[in-house]
């Protein structure tokens, strides 16, 4: 469902979910973190002074405040922690429930991520999840030479499907 001038574009991506909205380098200092994700890399920032590894990615180390920052790998599966699926307060636009998960990347990385191509119910703790890096409505910007449209992808998690299954 596509309603103009709200953020719930298609069912795939809802502005809530994403505090950096604007992924052009012109607008925004961890474009490195969408580049990599079009390579089907999930980073996060790892300050260069004190080794401190930030999700989601930052501008300053929280711990040291550098702004010496470099780019590590989280990797692409993990295994479900926790699970919910809400029913209630779903942005517009959306259908229940929406599915999200405590992901452990292993090596002591944890986010919480929206899980897509999954029924409800289907998830349990400890299932096998991977990394889903798909294309969400291009944003407008304003450049020298007019407004253009600058393209943008976006991240989820799935189960990775068991044999047979
Ligand atoms: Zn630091």
């Amino acid at each position: 469902m596509s309603l103009p001038g709200i953020p719930s574009l298609e069912g795939t991506y809802p502005s809530t979910m994403d505090p950096y909205p604007y992924e052009a380098k012109e607008f925004n200092r961890i474009y490195p973190f969408y580049e990599n994700l079009r390579q089907k890399r999930l980073t996060a920032t790892k300050c260069n002074a004190c080794g401190h590894i930030s999700w989601p990615p930052r501008v300053v180390c929280p711990e040291c405040n550098s702004d010496n920052l470099g780019w590590t790998d989280l990797g692409s599966k993990g295994k479900a922690r926790t699970i919910t699926e809400e029913f209630a307060g779903v942005p517009l636009g959306w259908e229940t429930p929406l599915i999200h998960a405590l992901i452990d990347l292993g090596g002591g990385h944890k986010i919480f991520s929206r899980i897509v191509n999954c029924k409800p119910g289907e998830l349990k703790e400890g299932d096998e999840l991977q990394l889903v890096v798909y294309d969400i409505p291009p944003m407008l910007i304003e450049k020298r030479e007019g407004m253009i449209e600058s393209p943008r992808v976006f991240f989820a998690f799935e189960p990775v499907k068991k044999a047979g299954k």
